[in-house]
Parts: C-alpha cells; structure tokens; sequence
C-alpha cells in the first residue's frame, strides 16, 4: 500500500465495514427489535428479562433477589453501556466515531464526491475557498452515477433502517411483489425523505449542529485532558509551502493549521494524508492523546497567515 495514503485508504475500509454491518445487522438477527412479536434479538436470540418466571416461580425474598439482579443486568446496565458509548468514545478518541465509522457521514463524504465531480464544488450551494482542485473528469459520468445514488441510497437505506423493526424477510417479500404494508412504505418512505434531506441537502451541517451522538463526542473530546487530537507541528512551521492541501482536504472546513478553537474536527486524518503530499515524512500534522495544538494561540502562524492574505 502506497503508505502516503495508508491513513485514507484504511480509513474508507472501516467506513465501509461499518457501513455493511448497519445494514447486515436486522438480516443476521443481530440486532433488531420485531414489532409483530414484540421480541428484542441480540445476536440470533430473543433478549428476556425473564422476569415472569422469577416472579412465578419463587414469591421468596430470594425470588425477588433474582428478579433485580436480572433486571439490573438485562434492562438497566445495557442502557447504561449504549447511553456511554459516545462520551466515552469522546473522552478517549474525540469526534473519531464521526470520522472513521459514522455512515451517515460516510454518504455525506460520497455526496460530496459526487457533487465535486459533477458540478466542480463539494456543495449544491456555493463554491468554497477550501473546495478542493479537481483534474477535469467526465461530468456527464459522474452527474449519472449522482442520479443513481439519488434514486437508490434513500429507498435502500430506508430498507435496511426499517428492517430493525419489522422483519427484513417480510420486507423483501413486499418489495418483490410491490405489495407494501403501512410499515414498510412508512418506513421507506420516512427515511428516503430523511436521507435526502440530510445527505443531499445539509451533509455536515448536520454533523455541526444536529447530530446528538456527534454532539456528545464533540463535548466530552472537548473537556477531556486525554482525548486524541490532530497535532499541528509548530516547531517546523517554516516547512509548510502554505499549498494548503489541508485545508482543501477537511470536508468538516476546518482550518487545520489555524490557531483557533475549533470543535468539529473528526480526527479523519485527511489533512495528514494531504500535507504528506506535498512534504512526505517531512509531513506537519500527525495524532495526538491530550495535545490541543490546534486550539491554542500561535503567534507565528497567525503572522504567517496574515502575511499569506495580504
Ligand atoms: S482537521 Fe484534519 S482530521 Fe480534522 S476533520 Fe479536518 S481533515 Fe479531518
Ligand atoms: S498541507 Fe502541509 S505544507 Fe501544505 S499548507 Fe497544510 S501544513 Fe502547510
């Protein structure tokens, strides 16, 4: 593997692992929640508290014993566990679940893609200053295959989110005959509208100042003395070329170098793959547990940026 680009290419397959495991979990019974039967199933079994038979079977002091322990253990702890994962992911690893796992936010980067290739700016908007520079691809192409991930990434992941809820057997089947119950169509139709919304529409917006789980890592990575943290390398400053790589790198508009406090970073690492372009070992940024460089004052840059405006 071309090791400029190890930190990319490896950062796209755990997008796509975690992409196929959402949409895989409710077909293997991994996790889903079947509202026909009202059974929850975790990895292939029905999850119970089982707490009638606690109850029927020893009225005692023992019985009753049984019941909380059980229901501490099955009901309690794992809420619990789900309620500390992104505090905890946060605390750790900052905003790095939004980088290096999310899907939705692996979709808004392939809009963007598909958007930068079609019309030659990541947004539907307006071209930004950080818009990176594309080599003249074939529009024609790319404004097909953006048709094509229009047409069939909401309904497909409104497929995959209904099945958490109904069987995704059951969903087949309506989808093979075209014969559709009101929780199918509901759900296909609620998440493709979302999907649309959010994926076409808002993107990493939504990332900013939406998304609770992205809200929660970004607070907690924020207070935390330990979290992990793009490390700008200021003792070298004079090597960077100012190509700005980096910055046209960062699809969350970051300004990697800057002295300023930003909390959106999601530790994807673009913008050391990007100044490893241009300086190879040489590269400025790298991770770091507890630095907050990029959040702190820096004379010089802030100079070196001035002088770069004027
Ligand atoms: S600053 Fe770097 S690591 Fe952070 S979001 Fe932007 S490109 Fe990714
Ligand atoms: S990519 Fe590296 S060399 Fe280029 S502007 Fe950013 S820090 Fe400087």
């Amino acid at each position: 593997m071309n090791n400029i680009r190890w930190l990319h290419i490896s950062r796209r397959i755990t997008q796509v692992v975690f992409l196929l495991l959402i949409f895989l979990m409710p077909v293997f019974d991994i996790l889903r929640y079947d509202t026909a039967t009202k059974e929850l199933f975790i990895f292939g079994q029905v999850w119970s508290l089982g707490l009638k038979s606690g109850f029927y079977n020893d009225p005692s002091i023992y019985g009753a014993t049984y019941v909380a322990v059980h229901f501490f253990l099955k009901a309690i702890l794992p809420w619990v566990i789900v309620l500390c994962i992104f505090p905890l992911f946060g605390v750790l690893l900052g905003r790095s679940f939004c980088g290096w796992l999310c899907p939705e936010g692996a979709l808004f980067e392939l809009a963007d893609f598909l958007t930068l290739k079609t019309i030659g700016q990541r947004s539907l908007y307006k071209k930004k200053l950080n818009d990176p520079e594309i080599k003249k691809g074939n529009k024609f192409f790319y404004g097909i295959l953006s048709g094509l991930f229009l047409l069939i990434v909401p309904p497909l992941t409104g497929a995959a989110l209904t099945g958490y809820f109904i069987a995704p057997k059951i969903i087949w089947h309506q989808i093979t005959t075209g014969n559709f119950t009101f929780g199918v169509k509901a759900g296909i139709i609620g998440v493709s509208i979302y999907m649309f919304v959010t994926s076409i529409l808002v993107r990493h917006a939504f990332c900013k100042y939406v998304c609770a789980a992205g809200l929660m890592q970004m607070l907690f990575g924020w207070i935390s003395p330990v979290s992990l943290r793009i490390k700008f390398d200021r003792e070298n400053l004079s090597r960077c070329t100012d190509c700005k790589r980096c910055e046209k790198a960062c699809f969350m508009d970051v300004k990697p170098r800057y002295p300023k406090k930003d909390i959106n970073c999601v530790n994807c690492g673009e913008c050391i793959t990007a100044c490893r372009k241009e300086l190879g070992d040489k590269c400025l940024f790298s991770y770091s547990f507890g630095s907050n460089t990029i959040c702190v004052e820096h004379k010089a840059l802030s100079l070196k940026c001035q002088e770069a405006s004027e």
